[in-house]
């Protein structure tokens, strides 16, 4: 394929989509057109195959966010015809290297001002190099293709209980998402046959090709840049590799999780292209909250109330603590929101370090009192009568008289 061949390709059209098409669109309409005009669906018929080619070649381009981009400056700078494919001055297609004969055609070396002379770098290496780039070879450097590309990360969601969330839990995660292809394992090959490596570019993936004064490389037409060539590819995903596929994972939730954390699981994301490493799942843990228990880093919370009378008096109180309970004394006078510490009872994590159960006490008044609990709580008052339980508000008060 020449590089004119190549840019007058019309991708959208070859897919039924417009050119601001979404990747959803276009990956529905290429699934699509892959099922009717598949080779097995349409034994012997050769414009089928055609088909089934070029919308396969289409979708290696505008599935790919960057080669879409650069398909989409290419045909911009060549002012892609509304009919589809592009106006190149002179040179009809099938002239072949060699050149249009007639007077005033030229041909794409004039274009890049490079006509007969050597070297010129009117366009900055012109065609060559935005073909390169349009296969990952950006800038003639480093060279890294983007053929194998790493899956994208994912995240989902899940919910958990608040006593989960402090001992950790194993939970089973339903997730529907593109995956290796569960029937050829991700080589787009049906299962029994095999991709082969492609002859023409010997893996490559690139060819290269003079055309009138320069070099340039571009995309293997046997194997659509792929280097590998699946003569038979699996029913299931089209020979994509990657289908959609609901997966059952098993996640760990770590003892002592926050709300709202963010767990990875390395190499559970999508899947990547050309034997490149999956991407990774985050799931994000929501805790519910306790109706009793709160929580304070490694500490888990309490608040208890307690009677005037049994802090004035002195108690025991029996608390709950995650797993059974546990009594504590109370000793007379203790006032209220005094916070109790019981060793060991909080979070346990992983790595040993323990936090603690706190518990606050907090005294509360009766909204109502019987007659009984009114006379002696009358006469609890007139014995404290010269007592005055604010001394220091006093003392300020009388200074503002
Ligand atoms: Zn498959
Ligand atoms: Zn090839």
């Amino acid at each position: 394929m020449s590089a004119r061949e190549w840019i007058d390709k019309d991708f959208y059209r070859e897919l039924g989509v417009s050119s601001d098409a979404s990747a959803d669109e276009i990956k529905k309409a290429y699934r699509k057109l892959a099922r009717e005009n598949h080779p097995d669906a349409n034994p012997g018929d050769e414009e089928a195959e055609r088909r089934f080619k070029a919308v396969s070649e289409a979708y290696g381009v505008l599935s790919d966010p960057d080669k879409r981009k650069e398909y989409d400056e290419a045909r911009s700078l060549f002012g892609a015809g509304g009919a589809g494919g592009f106006n190149f001055p002179g040179g009809g297609r099938g002239g072949g290297p060699g050149g249009p004969g007639g007077a005033g055609g030229f041909d794409l070396g004039d274009i890049f001002g490079q006509g007969g002379t050597s070297g010129g770098a009117g366009f900055g290496g012109g065609l060559g190099d935005m073909l390169g780039n349009l296969f990952g070879r950006r800038g003639g450097g480093a060279g890294t293709a983007t053929r194998g590309q790493r899956g994208a990360d994912v995240e989902t969601d899940v919910r958990i209980e608040f006593a989960e969330a402090v001992r950790g839990a194993t939970l089973p995660l339903r997730l529907s998402s593109p995956a290796t292809c569960g029937t050829c394992h991700g080589n787009g090959a049906r299962p029994g046959t095999g991709p082969r490596t492609c002859p023409t570019c010997s893996g490559v993936g690139l060819v290269n090709r003079s055309q009138g004064a320069f070099a340039f490389s571009e995309p293997c037409r046997d194997c659509r840049g792929r280097g590998t060539i699946i003569d038979q590819p699996c029913q299931e995903c089209g020979g994509e590799g990657v289908s959609d596929r609901t997966r059952t994972l098993t996640v760990r939730i770590p003892p002592g999780v926050d709300d709202n954390q963010r767990i990875r699981l390395a190499g559970q994301g999508e899947p990547g292209r050309g034997g490149a490493p999956a991407g990774d799942l985050y799931v994000r843990v929501h805790v519910r909250p306790h109706e009793v228990f709160g929580r304070s880093g490694n500490d888990l919370t309490i608040t208890v109330p307690v009677d005037f009378s049994e802090v004035a008096l002195g108690t025991t109180v029996t608390v709950p603590t995650l797993e059974s309970k546990v009594s504590l004394k109370v000793p007379a006078g203790t006032s209220s929101g005094r916070v109790l510490r019981v060793r060991g009872k909080g979070i346990t994590r992983r790595d040993g370090t323990q936090g603690d159960l706190l518990v606050t006490l907090q005294v509360v008044v009766p909204g109502k009192l019987d007659a009984k609990a009114r006379k002696a709580l009358e006469r609890y008052a007139e014995t404290v009568a010269d007592t005055d339980p604010r001394p220091e508000i006093t003392a300020l008060l009388r200074d503002r008289e």
